[in-house]
């Protein structure tokens, strides 16, 4: 083709329209109102525990309603699995592969990527949301472990979406539905406060309740609409355009799904009324779009009012849900057979592992007081690498050595900042790095710094850490790894667990701060604190973090300073003390508690360790 055609092709070429499901229903409602793909779960391993889901059967049903219209079908395994669930969710994905052939598999866990790639050598997988990625930098290690799609987190903006695009591998943008508060994969919340994780698929939402402060629903986004951005998207070189929604009628998604089509078809943005339309069929006290402009702040914040459920309630009656169902474009009456995947047996990793190491880190997220003595075996002090200027001058001797933590996003757009960071840090003389996130291997590779990984990485099984061996020199384990878990993982490097500290719960694009005390605050200010009170009484301290994005950290601090020999049952490497809010004397304290295995003084929390 000359290059005329292919800028015509180019020019020419529509984005995917990929649609939400959690029922045959809602498959046909998609389907008959002109998506292009549809995303459902099947029973298990899948990030909407609570949607109902489908059986084998119904799935089958799906998948041939459509390949009759030439529409992809892409299965959600998006959850973390433990080592004990990896062998089953294999069986799973295999059979699904053989008797529903779909397009593609959603994953977020690292370690269950690598082991279906293995079994699944060309079953297309796709990178979930869950996995956090704010940039195309991580995607030729994807690539390694079968990876042809990367989710984009919500949080970026256009031109980080444009680049991202122009990387090579495909890319998904969500245009519509819910926004989670924290970043998604990055939210301990639920799972901290009631057990219910949601990097399994169980998310409480408690960032939906009210809290004590000035705004009472300060965790609340509104709804994402792009809407009236779509020729934009179009523009930018996105491979899909996603729409969230599993939990949602099939009336909600053929209304939404309707929109969008007509907006593609036309390459144009949504109308007043078209807005106005969406609007009725669900939204949060309307919509937004601050993220894709760079515009985070109070007004993303919104929960769902009586009115809005009243409207939606009105509207609905009518609606007319299947515009398309006349004129299926694409419909044919022989559909395209479904794709054979190769199925390998399965083979258990030969996994080495390594003698633990005994050593300390002490991490501080708050203020470094001038006067601790850090205890044999200390091994690091932690803080984050923006405040690096703060390391009072005679920490690091000895055997100690101050490493630091990178901000836990670093798209396209923070990129320059965050290297100059680097580099001072470098210059300080600081060689150890602690990664929060997969595609900062590729940002600080070659950089000269000896790498660890950081609990933000969501390691949780032993493939994932074998996955990590050869990249990093130590890697913290999910506090959401439980003590059967963690005894029986093997672990091919270092790994180094939260003994002490209120636990990181949500890493926020938009100032929580803000939104609490609905006053706008002083950009300029770096060490905003703030304490989040909910209806339980419970206080959670909000640290700003690197530009200006917020940590929310738990109310209550993890105890394990009094299991020392479990923990070394457990062939734990590095014990973590992490501090937030304590003041100077209550940080010796704890670091004397720890030397002495003291018992436990309320409050605190256990956490998965029991
Ligand atoms: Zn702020």
């Amino acid at each position: 083709m000359d290059a005329q055609k292919v800028l015509t092709a180019n020019a020419i070429k529509k984005p995917e329209l990929l649609a939400p499901a959690g029922s045959f229903e809602a498959v046909c409602a998609a389907v008959y109102s002109g998506c292009n793909a549809v995303y459902l779960g099947g029973k298990g391993f899948n990030a909407r525990a609570n949607a109902s889901n489908f059986e084998l059967d119904e799935m089958k049903r799906a998948a041939d309603l459509c390949r009759l219209f030439k529409v992809k079908l892409y299965i959600t395994m998006n959850t973390i699995l433990y080592d004990r669930e990896l062998r089953a969710a294999l069986r799973y994905a295999s059979e699904l592969a053989e008797k529903i052939s779909p397009d593609a598999f959603i994953i977020q866990d690292i370690g269950f990527a690598s082991m279906l790639h293995k079994n699944l050598p060309d079953m297309p997988l796709h990178a979930s949301t869950q996995m956090r990625l704010h940039s195309a930098d991580a995607s030729d290690l994807l690539k390694e472990i079968g990876i042809t799609r990367i989710v984009l987190a919500r949080e970026m903006n256009l031109s980080d979406i444009k680049k991202a695009a122009a990387s090579g591998v495909e890319t998904e943008v969500f245009v519509h539905g819910a926004l989670c508060v924290s970043q998604s994969g990055g939210c301990l919340m639920s799972s901290m406060i009631g057990k219910r994780s949601g990097n399994r698929g169980e998310c409480a939402q408690p960032c939906r309740l009210p809290y004590k402060s000035a705004n009472r629903f300060p965790l609340s986004l509104k709804d994402l609409c792009l809407a009236g951005s779509v020729t934009k998207l179009m523009d930018s070189g996105v491979t899909s355009l996603k729409i969230e929604g599993r939990m949602k009628s099939p009336d909600y998604v053929a209304g939404v799904v309707s929109v969008y089509r007509r907006l593609i078809d036309k390459k144009r943005d949504a109308t007043k009324e078209e807005m106005l339309y969406l609007d009725r069929l669900f939204s949060r006290q309307g919509f937004t779009d601050g993220y894709l402009f760079s515009k985070p702040g109070r007004n993303m914040f919104g929960y769902r009012t009586e009115t809005d459920k009243i409207t939606s309630k009105e509207s609905s009656k009518k609606l007319d849900y299947y515009p398309l169902l006349k004129s299926r474009p694409e419909f044919c009456n022989q559909p395209p057979s479904p794709t054979v995947y190769t199925i390998n047996e399965p083979q258990d990793k030969v996994i080495d592992y390594i003698k633990p190491l005994n050593y300390d880190v002490f991490r501080f997220y708050g203020d470094i007081p001038k006067d601790i003595k850090f205890p044999e075996p200390a091994a690091y002090i932690d803080i984050p690498l923006w405040k690096i200027n703060k390391i009072p001058h005679d920490y690091a001797k000895g055997n100690i050595k101050i490493r630091v933590i990178m901000p836990a996003v670093c798209t396209d757009s923070d990129k320059a900042v965050v290297v100059k960071l680097l580099s001072n840090a470098k210059d300080e003389g600081i060689s150890d790095l602690v990664i929060t996130n997969l595609s900062q291997l590729n940002l600080c590779d070659g950089m000269g710094f000896s790498l660890h990984g950081d609990i933000a990485l969501n390691a949780v099984n032993e493939l994932t850490l074998d996955f990590y061996k050869d990249k990093l020199s130590t890697i913290a384990l999910s506090p959401e790894v439980g003590i059967g878990a963690l005894k029986s993982m093997k672990k091919p490097l270092p790994v180094e667990l939260v003994v002490y500290g209120k636990l990181p719960l949500m890493y926020t694009e938009n100032c929580i701060i803000e939104s609490a005390e609905n006053k706008n605050c002083d950009r300029n200010r770096t060490n905003c604190k703030f304490m989040l009170t909910d209806r339980t009484g419970a206080v959670f301290p909000i640290f700003r973090e690197y530009a200006h994005r917020n940590v929310i950290f738990n109310s209550v601090p993890l105890y394990l300073l009094d299991k020392k020999k479990e923990l070394k049952q457990c062939g734990i490497s590095g014990k973590i003390y992490l501090f937030t809010d304590e003041k100077s004397d209550k940080i010796k304290s704890v670091i004397k508690m720890g030397e002495q295995s003291s018992t436990a003084v309320k409050p605190f929390t256990r956490g998965y360790f029991q």
